[in-house]
């Protein structure tokens, strides 16, 4: 090389962050070196990679474009710095050993299996045909079997699998498909399963998966341990065995998801729109709500009182082999008593699920991060999040601020999720569930621990729910020595959670329609319009406030909300309600005994709350067995009858200093008129809906008056109710309004963490 040539050779210097690790990036830049004739190095840190590449000018600009434009499927360049350095005249490009410090970077989920994995599993000519641990640095085991950073096998729970000298061969062949995929495995070296009956006993056999195909044909309920967790499985078509698991389980109605072995299958048992084939088909493999056809095959009891099913497609090899294998639709609901958190080790597994399991079908790598399955939906062609977790979590949002301070938000008691930001990053975690189970507790600081491992953080801020009771409460006051604690309210952060959705950093008009949170008043919200910034929040109007007599109690059983608003706004028990049948004389007495002495009694604005209500006067829904089944009950009766959008029931806007207390006196005393009319419940339904969705506008209308303010945003866990989302969101365009809606966390408590974690970062620099 002459002289002239080194001395445009230039060499920079290249910080990548984003998913960068366990994607393929390292091969894929290696390659690209090659194609281009850089030389240098790629590595590895816990900061995301780092290259540095030399090359002449011209050439260097064309490979910095192509890390860009061509960047594996599966990665997400966040963040490019680039620094000139000096040439040091390489003579190859290498990659180097990956070196641990003291930074972080994101972790990719785990993602399904992808095509080129899949012809191999069904190919009888591949070494790893039929094999259920199939992976490549495209699809596999991430973020569950990662114990630290920077992602190498070393730090997984892979490492006590040492790879045969074909394996070994793959990983370190940067040409190859597999070259570092952390969790490379085949049937010589490799996981593998077992079989075992209910007592832990293995079952001797060559091939476990087909004896556990055979247990199901027989209608046997059989836990099969997933990526993230155990699923309780059986046939979707045979009654009697969902039936038996319900009873098991303990879950009575709350749906069952399902998988199917296609989407060609899926379209059998369910209407499917292009958005909705695009996600279940996507890496993220989700469960996702389909609108179900009459007169199918499915169970009934499989989601009863419910126009949708819960489906997905096989995710991991081992799902694949055993749809191939079973060919029908199958029940996968996650391995817990109801309430419990999902099991994941195998011991533990098989103490928790032997009365309700009949085999176990395990294998022995290990669960390092628990995950239940994403459940979400299409809401008019995007994606609406029910709840976050595998595929997804960590959810990092990038938002549109940086602060110094590294903060933790404890989340709500249901649906938990936290959230941490550190850096201008917000990683919300996945669904640990309701917090007042002791393991899901314990579950719950076992995974916050986890984050601030892997992402090495250490809060100085945590920012907690305002309601004194909750665990989530409880568990922030102890981090009190080291922190600065943030108390912040429920709807206040279901707000701003949506507001950090859109990236919205304004003040807004925040409606908040959800079950109830505590208030700033010590009263139990949710029925809430606020004018809102990251900085404050007023309450501007709110769904007037009834008695919740006994509390929980009443939460589980509607007709005493009923009672109890019934004779708070009309004074009178008309005597020919079904709901009656659902209690005694002593009980209602006792009920409106305990409103008008106020003993024991709550008061309360919220939306949740008067579906319950409704719900039960229309006697829909008497006893509620999971959150919010009586809101979704009577959503199921209305969503046909939502021709007549215009008809809703009269209502008053109270107007006190410089908020608005909606009155649902006339409300109830319309609705009452029409359920003794004899009308349809359903038609009833829908103009409850309606009447909701007209509410909504006109207290908006108010605030855009007197505030000049015209962005909305909808949250709360009531917006999960599409009909309701649909309705409101119509009026709303109509009048002009710019409407806001949840993206990529829940709409439901699942996204409260979110918006606390948001609003705590902003205070964090204010003193
Ligand atoms: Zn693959
Ligand atoms: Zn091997
Ligand atoms: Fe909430």
């Amino acid at each position: 090389m002459g002289k002239l040539d080194l001395q445009q050779l230039e060499l920079k210097k290249i910080l990548i962050k984003g998913i960068v690790q366990g994607v393929g990036f390292r091969p894929f830049i290696y390659r690209l070196a090659h194609k281009f004739q850089v030389k240098g190095y790629i590595i590895n840190t816990s900061n995301g990679v780092v290259l540095e590449a030399e090359a002449v000018k011209p050439v260097l600009n064309k490979f910095i474009e192509a890390i860009t434009s061509e960047a594996p499927p599966l990665s997400r360049i966040e963040e490019i710095i680039i620094q000139e350095l000096n040439p040091k005249y390489y003579s190859a490009f290498e990659i180097r050993e990956s070196q641990a410090d003291d930074g972080y970077q994101l972790i990719s989920p785990d993602i399904a299996t992808c095509k080129d994995c899949l012809d191999e599993l069904f190919d009888p000519n591949d070494r790893r045909y039929q094999y259920p641990f199939i992976n490549c640095t495209n699809c596999g085991p991430r973020f569950t079997i990662i114990q630290d950073i920077p992602y190498d096998r070393a730090k997984t729970t892979m490492s006590i699998f040492p790879m045969c000298p074909q394996c070994n061969e793959e990983y370190h062949n940067p040409l190859h498909r597999r070259f570092h995929a952390q969790p490379n495995a085949c049937p010589a070296c490799g996981p593998h399963l077992m079989l075992t009956d209910r007592t832990g006993v293995e079952i001797k056999t060559e091939n476990p998966l087909k004896n556990a195909i055979n247990y199901l044909k027989e209608g046997k309920i059989i836990a099969i341990k997933g990526l993230g967790g155990f699923h309780l499985t059986c046939d979707a078509q045979n009654k009697q065995v969902v039936e038996l698991l319900r009873k098991r389980k303990n879950r009575l109605f709350k749906p069952f998801a399902l998988m199917m072995k296609s989407l060609e299958d899926i379209h059998k048992y369910c209407y499917l729109n292009n958005e909705e084939i695009k996600l279940l088909s996507s890496p993220q493999a989700p469960i996702v709500l389909l609108k179900k056809k009459n007169n199918t095959n499915i169970a009934p009891s499989v989601a009863p009182n419910n126009n949708y099913l819960g489906v997905m497609l096989p995710y991991t090899p081992l799902h694949h082999l055993l749809l191939n294998g079973y060919q029908d639709p199958l029940v996968m609901t996650s391995g817990n008593l109801s309430e419990e958190p999902i099991s994941f080790i195998n011991e533990e597994a098989l103490e928790r699920l032997n009365n309700m399991a009949d085999y176990f079908l395990l294998h022995n790598r290990d669960i390092h991060a628990c995950y239940d399955d994403s459940v979400l939906t299409i809401f008019e062609n995007k994606t609406y999040p029910i709840r976050k977790a595998r595929g997804y979590s960590p959810t990092a949002l990038k938002l549109n601020f940086k602060k110094p301070a590294v903060v933790l938000a404890c989340g709500a008691d249901l649906k938990n999720s936290f959230t941490f930001i550190k850096d201008g990053y917000a990683f919300v975690s996945q669904h640990n569930g309701d917090l007042e189970d002791y393991q899901t507790y314990t579950n719950y600081q076992r995974n916050i621990d986890i984050y601030q491992k892997l992402f090495r953080l250490e809060p100085d801020t945590v920012a907690y729910d305002l309601h004194p009771d909750y665990f989530s409460t409880l568990y922030s006051q102890s981090l009190s020595a080291k922190s600065r604690l943030i108390p912040i309210q429920h709807h206040y952060a279901h707000t701003a959670s949506c507001m950090t959705d859109n990236g919205l950093n304004e003040r807004v008009i925040g409606i908040s329609f959800d079950g109830v949170g505590y208030g700033l008043d010590g009263n139990l919200w949710g029925g809430e319009f606020m004018i809102a910034d990251f900085h404050g929040f007023e309450r501007v109007s709110h769904l007037e406030y009834l008695p919740l007599p006994g509390g929980d109690i009443s939460v589980k059983k509607p007709y005493r909300i009923a009672l109890s608003y019934i004779h708070t706004l009309l004074g009178k028990l008309p005597h020919n309600l079904e709901l009656l049948k659902y209690t005694d004389d002593e009980e209602v007495n006792l009920i409106i005994q305990q409103i008008d002495k106020n003993f024991n009694t709550f008061l309360t604005s919220s939306c949740g709350r008067l579906f319950d209500a409704v719900s039960s006067i229309l006697n829909i829904c008497q006893n509620v067995t999971y959150e919010g089944q009586a809101a979704i009950e009577l959503e199921m009766l209305s969503e046909d009858r939502s021709d007549s959008n215009a008809d809703y029931y009269p209502f008053d806007l109270k107007e006190t200093g410089n908020s608005w207390v909606i009155k649902l006196g006339l409300l109830l005393n319309s609705l009452l008129d029409d359920y003794l009319k004899g009308i349809d419940k359903g038609v009833i339904g829908n103009r409850f809906h309606n009447t909701l969705a007209k509410i909504a506008l006109n207290v908006s209308e108010l605030i855009r008056k007197n505030h000049g303010l015209n962005k909305i945003v909808l949250s709360g866990g009531c917006f999960q109710n599409q009909l309701l989302l649909k309705k409101t969101i119509m009026q709303m365009q109509n009048q002009g309004f710019e409407v806001y809606i949840h993206k990529n966390v829940p709409t439901n408590d699942g996204g409260i963490s979110l918006g606390q974690a948001v609003i705590a970062y902003v205070r964090s620099s204010s003193c």
